[in-house]
């Protein structure tokens, strides 16, 4: 089978994402590659199909046991079979697991890396055709990441033992270019075919808030999603057990999660949440690791993380299917000092000298000056972001609290035409400052010299402020009414669309921040969030409704499967089935999400209780 058809048969996508054919045909190809890919942009799918059109076995090498657990849990529920071997198996279990794995009955495994130069697993890997090792989380194995795991080192050992040498495809999320490098060397990359997708997840909405009771404004959002989805980081793990008991005790179906629990609860809330018997999880960040839950419609920062870097780490478990989530941090002027604290007295920097602990601590405080300005920033949130992790945005993305209500849509045909007008009469000689100046009516040597004093549109636009003339006179250049020349010395100069902006022939608006004194919003970003979907579609009451049948039937699978609903269908397959309220068979093949198998599995039940309400068409 070709990948087209893999991947609708198995996954039921019609298309792939930016990179993947990319990564998927150079592996098949035969070439090394490194995949730098954002959290939830598909990285499984880049090895999971070529391990299927490879004659022999793909080992896939994961850091958490949870992750390989849910990976394989999805790739059975798709039809294809797969296993984990790790510490979380009975002797027992593993070595039936392993009897199963010779006789060639699992084209992929995931393994831990510890494991890989144990005795049993060597022998196996080596009486066995291993076409391909596939390095999950790649950036283990630098040390300059935060998450270093010496077993990493491992796996270039065990490589080197094969009698073959496999393809090796590396993945990762973190994209700095020292771990970059790292992976290359350690890993022992030959030439890799390398990809880099942009950090920007556009379905995240990201939202800072200021409100003075944080708890009601976190209440308030529940009760206006019911059933969705969603994670509550707190700073503290006081504050969790506070959250949390208020939560349940007002009778939503809330969990916890943090260091101080026993391993036995950690793992059972985390299955709560996961299979969604406890669809909020209220939390310290040392959840989320290895959670691959996909439909996470909302995360909530109870309080400022500490960077930036965790901060889009920890929203970024919102949306992983691609469908809209909420990212919101709810920031308080205390959460400065609670950081401070923390990095005062970071017991991992104990046990540096002291002149590399005030170099970590200097750069830690400097990471939570970046985090602070974000809660206060007027700038577009996202923008902010993406500039912090060296992209350029657009500077206004239209889905963030700041695009949403700090900015407004102005008319600036006045300013427009004062500009282009200053242009014209001093016949085009002058660059973009003498004209802001003249039109702002600065009284300087520069401007009597030039004598544009005596310009008629000298002060005309004395009462706006120049760094707003200034984004005004940035808007015009970027939609050509007017050009600046390539000199050195850049003179403006007028376009063919000047005239009908002066003529009065057009009128002129852009996005502008709004002057406020204080910048965070109380109320959520969103207007009428309530009817939106997670498509981010408005509804109608009768989708909406529709929409919770599935989501019922879902549970109900889930529940006698005993898997996590999302691995039946995601959120997406759902909203989609509501979108095209599949009538037939064929109909139903075309929700994406649905493969042949899971047709079969679960598509038949979903069809037929869309025909028995008449929904199908
Ligand atoms: P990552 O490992 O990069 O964080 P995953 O591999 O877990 O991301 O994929 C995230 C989600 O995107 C999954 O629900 C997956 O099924 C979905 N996905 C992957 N590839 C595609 C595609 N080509 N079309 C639609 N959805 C996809
Ligand atoms: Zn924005």
């Amino acid at each position: 089978m070709d990948k087209y058809k893999l991947l609708k048969q198995y996954f039921g996508y019609d298309s792939f994402r930016e990179g993947q054919e990319f990564l998927i045909d150079n592996i098949l190809e035969g070439r090394d590659v490194l995949g730098i890919m954002p959290t939830g942009a598909g990285k499984s799918i880049c090895y999971q199909i070529p391990a299927l059109m490879m004659k022999g076995i793909t080992l896939v090498i994961s850091p958490l046991i949870s992750l390989m657990k849910d990976q394989v849990e999805g790739l059975n529920q798709a039809g294809i079979h797969a296993a984990y071997f790790n510490s979380s198996l009975t002797p027992g279990q593993y070595r039936k697991a392993l009897c199963y794995a010779r006789e060639g009955r699992y084209p992929i495994i995931y393994v831990a890396p510890e494991r890989l130069l144990t005795e049993e697993f060597l022998a196996f890997a080596l009486e066995s055709n291993i076409v391909m090792v596939a390095v999950d989380e790649a950036h283990c194995v630098s040390q300059w990441g935060q998450d270093f795991r010496p077993s990493y080192l491992k796996i270039v050992e065990f490589i080197d033992k094969l009698p073959i040498r496999p393809v090796i495809a590396a993945f990762t999320a973190t994209a700095t270019k020292e771990v970059k490098e790292d992976i290359i060397d350690l890993l022992l990359l030959r030439t890799p075919a390398l990809i880099t997708t942009g950090f920007d997840r556009k379905n995240l909405y990201f939202g800072v808030m200021a409100p003075k009771d944080r708890y009601g404004a976190v209440k308030n959002y529940l009760e206006c999603h019911p059933g969705d989805s969603g994670i509550i980081y707190c700073l503290t793990r006081k504050v969790v057990e506070e959250v949390c008991e208020k939560l349940l005790k007002e009778g939503f179906a809330a969990t916890r999660y943090h260091a101080g629990l026993t391993d036995e609860e950690r793992k059972k809330n985390q299955e709560d949440f996961i299979y969604d018997r406890s669809p909020v999880m209220v939390a310290t960040n040392a959840f989320g690791m290895g959670i691959d839950k996909s439909n996470v419609r909302f995360v909530f920062h109870y309080g400022m993380p500490k960077n930036l870097e965790s901060y889009y780490q920890e929203a970024g478990r919102g949306g992983r299917d691609g469908q809209p989530a909420e990212c919101i941090l709810l920031y308080n002027g205390q959460d400065v000092i609670t950081n401070q604290f923390f990095i005062e007295n970071n017991q991992d920097n104990k046990e540096l000298d002291p002149l590399t602990r005030e170099t970590v601590m200097e750069r830690d405080r400097e990471r939570l000056r970046i985090m602070t300005f974000y809660c206060s920033t007027n700038e577009c949130l996202r923008d902010y972001i993406l500039r912090y992790f060296g992209e350029y945005g657009e500077n206004y993305c239209g889905n963030c609290s700041n695009c949403l209500s700090q900015f407004e849509t102005v008319d600036v045909t006045k300013m427009a035409k004062a500009l282009i007008g200053c242009v014209k009469e001093c016949c085009q000689r002058y660059g973009m400052n003498v004209i802001i100046e003249t039109v702002h009516g600065a009284d300087t040597a520069k401007i009597r010299g030039y004598r544009m004093n005596q310009n008629s549109f000298y002060g005309s636009l004395k009462e706006v402020p120049v760094y707003k003339l200034r984004q005004i006179m940035n808007a015009l250049l970027m939609k050509s009414y007017l050009a600046l020349t390539k000199d050195e010395y850049a003179v403006l100069k007028l376009t063919e669309k000047s005239e009908a902006v002066l003529s009065g022939e057009i009128e002129i608006t852009m996005k502008m921040a709004k002057e406020q004194e204080h910048p965070a919003k109380v109320k959520t970003g969103r207007k009428g969030r309530k009817e939106k979907m997670p498509s981010g579609m408005d509804f109608s009451k009768k989708e909406k409704s529709l929409f919770e049948r599935l989501r019922t039937l879902r549970m109900e699978i889930a529940r006698k499967e005993k898997v996590p609903p999302y691995l039946v269908f995601s959120d997406k397959t759902l909203t989609h089935m509501c979108i095209l309220k599949p009538g037939t068979k064929e109909e139903m093949l075309r929700v994406p999400g649905v493969g042949e198998y899971k047709f079969e599995k679960y598509g038949k039940q979903f069809l037929e209780m869309m025909r028995s309400k008449g929904e199908g068409r």
